[in-house]
């Protein structure tokens, strides 16, 4: 090895220490004042919302709505995506059976 690639190394591993030192004092410490509690944001408009929120969103009406529409949607695709597979093989197998 190198000893441009040693020294490189060993620069990233202390920046990686530093940095994790840094975020561990400002998140463990509320009055630093870049500390920001721990916290989720409405998949819909990104406002905060708390870690435990369940579904994902502010719970406002429009953002209620657009999130049924969304898992809705969701949930159809995931059911396609099962679906014409499963049928492709079973139209593949139906002539080898007969
Ligand atoms: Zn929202």
């Amino acid at each position: 090895m190198g000893r441009m690639e040693e020294r490189l190394k060993k620069a990233i591993a202390d920046t990686a220490k530093t940095t994790k030192k840094v975020v561990k004092q400002i998140s463990e410490n509320p009055k630093n004042p870049k500390y920001i509690a721990r916290h989720r944001h409405c998949v819909i408009c990104h406002t905060p919302i708390p870690l435990d929120a369940d579904p994902a969103h502010c719970g406002d009406q429009p953002c209620s709505d657009k999130h049924a529409r969304q898992e809705k949607s969701r949930k159809r695709l995931n059911l396609m995506l099962y679906l014409f597979p499963a049928i492709a093989i079973m139209l593949f197998l139906f002539p080898i059976l007969t």
